[in-house]
């Protein structure tokens, strides 16, 4: 994988750029967990259909567009552990390792090299601060579900700025996110709670910016009250701080958005269109302080995998992204209302009838009204029926990050197929990605790439001696 064919082609393109390193001052390195290729223009199709989103995803019209290769040491299908320690410190190692090899001897990644050479550091997470793909940016431990030990690693890590939902609870543990909180305050280090994070450029010591609500994950952008902290708003409060303390030095700063890959384990394509709506969202920022400093900035966005080989088209020659729009919420919160309506105070249902059923379906998912159902489908979800509330009872249907009801779940792929959406599998899928480069040094970025080359050759143009 290394590059050996692509050589000439990379020194053909760095001709007359980047003569001198390091010429590289502000790094964003930005993650989309999950996001394949398909999720990027499955959703500037949602957006064309429905102007509901630019109709040009900013990144997607990026100058260097490039693939990288995600396979871990342990399987051609990564997850996000070692796809995050891939990213974050250019070493194969297997899945669910977190900043350490195949051998656990710990790696140092971007956030060490950067520190290391006197630069600030941010790194920020729709998600828990304490899940896979930020904690390969500021933690060393064998398996990613050691939650308490990334929390505990945080506070010493070489982390200025950090921003996430919360810090999620390892399961037997009774250290929960108000003890980190807690704890990182004790630790000297500053902590601001969503969504405004004003004064966070006064301050110079460490800083932690978590949601306003103890939540260990930021609600889905297609969920998302008044109230609620977004991604953008981590970014914006990370720019601010990051250019007041390191804006003579430079800095690096990395950000994910972490549920486009939760969406897409979900198979919940409305939920997913919405989130990448969210993390290019995030990326505007990102580029009103790039148009300030493009000269002296680098913008580097790819994903750690795919997740649920996602296909446009779903058997007929033709999409009606339109029809997502009659989705008002994430197939999680449909399940809620699902089990709100049907099952009030969590008792047994007065069997209720197909037509109510039907009619459920119709007001919140547009079913037999603005989205065709066909007998085929109607007799899928029928047999569902009549497997579950037929028989006053409800099951239910696990993903890696949410419980739904089967019901709900045959609905909403109902809705997902009308509109040319089709999912292949609820999990990752072993699909390489798409590297979207803009600003100082793009040419040195190479059209193919293995995911362990990134990291490597953003410390070389920023010049983080490592
Ligand atoms: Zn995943």
């Amino acid at each position: 994988m290394k590059m050996r064919i692509l050589l000439p082609v990379l020194a053909l393109l760095s001709l007359g750029a980047c003569k001198s390193q390091p010429e590289v001052k502000y790094v964003f390195y930005l993650i989309g967990d999950g996001m394949g290729i398909n999720q990027v223009f499955g959703t500037q199709e949602f957006n064309i259909a429905t102007g509901l989103g630019p109709a040009e995803i900013n990144f997607a019209n990026f100058p260097v567009h490039s693939f990288v290769t995600t396979y871990s040491s342990s399987s051609r299908v990564t997850d996000s552990a070692a796809g995050g320690t891939a990213l974050a410190s250019g070493v194969k190692t297997y899945n669910s390792a977190i900043g350490v090899d195949p051998d656990v001897k710990p790696v140092l990644s971007l956030t060490d090299w950067a520190k290391a050479n006197g630069y600030g550091t941010g790194i920020c997470t729709s998600v828990g601060l304490n899940h896979a793909t930020p904690a390969c940016f500021m933690a060393h431990t064998e398996k990613r579900k050691n939650y308490e030990d990334i929390s505990t690693q945080y506070l010493t890590a070489p982390v200025d700025f950090a921003a996430g939902a919360g810090f999620i609870k390892q399961k037997g543990s009774d250290k929960d996110n108000n003890y980190f909180i807690e704890a990182s305050r004790e630790a000297g280090i500053t902590v601001f709670r969503g969504p405004s994070f004003d004064g966070v450029a006064d301050v110079s010591g460490r800083v932690l910016c978590l949601s306003g609500k103890d939540q260990e994950s930021l609600p889905y952008a297609i969920d998302r009250k008044e109230d609620d902290t977004k991604l953008s708003d981590f970014v914006k409060a990370g720019i601010d701080y990051l250019d007041a303390n390191y804006g003579k030095k430079g800095f690096f700063f990395m950000i994910e958005g972490g549920e486009i890959d939760w969406a897409s384990h979900g198979d919940d394509i409305a939920a997913c269109v919405h989130e990448l709506n969210d993390f290019a969202s995030a990326i505007d920022v990102v580029l009103d302080f790039y148009y300030k400093h493009a000269d002296e900035t680098l913008i580097v966005i790819t994903a750690d995998h795919e997740t649920g080989g996602l296909m446009l088209g779903a058997g007929k020659y033709e999409m009606h992204p339109e029809l997502l729009t009659n989705q008002k919420m994430s197939k999680p919160e449909l399940t809620v209302l699902f089990r709100r309506t049907f099952f009030p105070d969590g008792q047994k249902p007065v069997a209720p009838s197909w037509d109510k059923v039907k009619a459920f379906f119709k007001e919140n998912l547009g079913l037999w009204d603005a989205v065709p159902v066909n007998e085929k489908a109607e007799a899928k979800l029928r047999a569902v029926y009549d497997d579950t509330l037929g028989k006053g009872r409800d099951l239910s249907e696990a993903n890696l990050y949410a419980v739904n009801s089967a019901l709900v779940v045959e609905a909403v792929d109902i809705l997902a197929r009308a509109a040319g959406y089709q999912w292949s599998y609820g999990s990752h899928s072993g699909s390489p990605v798409g590297l979207y480069v803009q600003g100082k040094c793009k040419e040195q970025f190479s059209p193919l790439h293995d995911n362990t080359e990134i990291a490597p050759l953003i410390a070389k143009l920023a010049g983080y001696k490592h």
